[in-house]
């Protein structure tokens, strides 16, 4: 396949990545994506918009983010040079405000009073609580009940940021609850509301807003390395929840002599329930208003899915990713809580870096390839910091005293 159109070719007119995404939708909300769309297609060549975003980007998120190169943990390894994209230090403390901020520059400029979603760990509800404020924005996140007990701190930034946390206590109380709410929501009230999906799934136009948004991160790290080395890495590699972050990174190097792979949750193992490895071994379906990869219960329903990483347990993957697997341009491959873990506690050792349990999981990937490669160098997107998985890892593996000798 040739990707030095890509972008113009992809998605098609009807939203579509070969046969993945496009959008499933009730009749009502039609006309509301087809409001969005037609916008974000309008708005996004305008310079106003594109001046304004740099704007924000630079002085209000930090951007750009640095690339560095991990030095103490490449030469643990081996020959292999392993370098961090650090999206950990963008404003907030992850990828997700790159998307939210465009999102609502987009409702500003739609004359939109309103955005909403729903967030399962918090980080997405976080992220646009952020963005609401920041443009003045009304700011509604529907959030399960057993999510906001265990997501405390999240519930409080958002609040203390302004948004409004609506409980969810119907059914189970988690993630697919607030789903249900929050698309109610937008049903009573798409004229002056956006729903800001927080990654690249959900319908058209969303996989493709959110992937525009998030290319920052690959042209960023590409011209960083580029400039840093003199040439590309050999490897890139991020974490697939959604794919948001991952997609970001990916594509500008998609017509590039770069192996790219992105890394899925295998969890405690292969068993349905105990990871979220939707690529590896999901197949075609609907979900969520898009079609693509899924993991599917007997009656096709979405399977139930768990990872320690709560922002990477989706039960499928952004169209964009189905397509590009099957293109063969990128590969897959997953890595298990425990491989987390070890790459959580070694980044924080030996390099002073304490990852995102989501980012850990690429992390971990590229220790296991340093190690059989042995030479050249692996770019890594680094998209969160961990600083709320803190608790967490402290109460289940202690303080990481078994990498204490490390010099
Ligand atoms: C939400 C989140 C992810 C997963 O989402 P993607 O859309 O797959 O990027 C990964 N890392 C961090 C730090 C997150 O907060």
């Amino acid at each position: 396949m040739d990707f030095s159109k890509y972008l113009k070719e992809y998605p098609d007119k009807d939203g579509k990545f070969g046969s993945y995404g496009g959008a499933y939708l009730p009749e009502e909300l039609v006309p509301a994506m087809k409001e969005i769309e037609q916008a974000y297609l309008t708005i996004c060549h305008s310079s106003q918009f594109i001046n304004e975003l740099r704007r924000i980007r630079k002085e209000f998120q930090g951007r750009p983010t640095p690339v560095y190169h991990c030095e103490r943990l490449s030469r643990m390894i081996g020959n292999c040079q392993i370098y961090l994209k650090r999206e950990d230090l963008n404003h907030s403390g992850a990828h997700k405000l790159n998307h939210c901020m465009g999102e609502g520059l987009l409702a500003k400029f739609m004359g939109k009073k309103r955005i909403i979603a729903e967030t399962g760990a918090g980080q997405h509800g976080v992220a646009l609580a952020t963005a609401a404020a920041f443009f003045g924005l009304e700011c509604t996140i529907y959030m399960g009940e057993v999510d906001i007990a265990k997501q405390a701190p999240n519930v409080a930034r958002m609040r203390v940021l302004g948004a409004n946390v609506v409980p969810v206590s119907r059914g189970l109380k988690t993630l697919k609850e607030a789903v249900d709410a929050a698309f109610e929501d937008y049903l009573a009230n798409y004229k002056e509301t956006i729903y800001c999906i927080g990654s690249v799934v959900g319908p058209h136009p969303f996989p493709m807003m959110v992937r525009d948004f998030q290319m920052v991160v690959g042209v960023e790290a590409r011209e960083q390395f580029q400039e840093m080395m003199g040439f590309l890495p050999d490897v890139v590699t991020a974490c697939v929840g959604g794919g948001s972050n991952s997609i970001g990174m990916f594509v500008p190097f998609l017509n590039d002599p770069v192996e790219i792979v992105g890394v899925e949750p295998l969890g405690r193992g292969k068993k349905m329930g105990d990871h979220a490895a939707s690529m590896t071994y999901g197949s075609e379906g609907v979900m969520h208003g898009f079609n693509s990869i899924m993991l599917k219960d007997e009656k096709g329903e979405p399977a139930p899915v768990y990872s320690i990483a709560s922002g990477l347990d989706y039960p499928s993957v952004g169209p964009e990713h189905a397509f590009l697997h099957d293109s063969g341009r990128v590969k897959y491959e997953v890595a298990t809580d425990e491989e987390a873990v070890d790459a959580f506690f070694k980044l924080s050792r030996y390099e002073g870096i304490i990852p995102a349990l989501e980012s850990s999981h690429a992390v971990a990937y590229a220790m296991r390839r340093a190690k059989e490669m042995n030479t050249g160098s692996i770019l890594v997107n680094l998209s969160g910091r961990g600083d709320k998985d803190l608790d967490y890892v402290i109460e289940k593996y202690g303080y990481g005293e078994k990498y204490k000798d490390f010099k």
